[in-house]
């Protein structure tokens, strides 16, 4: 699958998840809602995954310090910030990166 594929299709699952999470939010409560509440949060969890895996192939770095990873955000793709725990991680100096001519 490559990874416009994969984008887009995380989207979709992205709307589908906001689309449940309104309904069930509709239903009565009961022991119904609790299944469903369940439910949604692991497909919650799942999706989270898929969106990492989809992250990483795009270069961005992980945040390992919870579960499922978070996606860490960089102004300058060295340095890196979790904006759940905040989290800070540097890749700016390692072995490849540096030209050798
Ligand atoms: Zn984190």
């Amino acid at each position: 699958m490559d990874i416009d594929t994969l984008a887009k299709g995380i989207g979709l699952f992205s709307s589908a998840i906001t689309a449940l999470r309104q309904a069930i939010e509709l239903m009565p409560d009961g022991s119904k809602k609790s299944e469903a509440v369940a439910a949604l949060q692991r497909a919650e969890r799942a999706f989270k995954i898929a969106e990492a895996e989809t992250a990483k192939k795009l270069d961005y770095e992980l945040c390992h310090k919870h579960f499922p990873p978070e996606i860490m955000l960089s102004g300058d793709d060295t340095t890196w910030k979790c904006p759940i725990c905040g989290n800070e991680k540097f890749t700016g100096l390692q072995v490849g990166s540096i030209p050798l001519s």
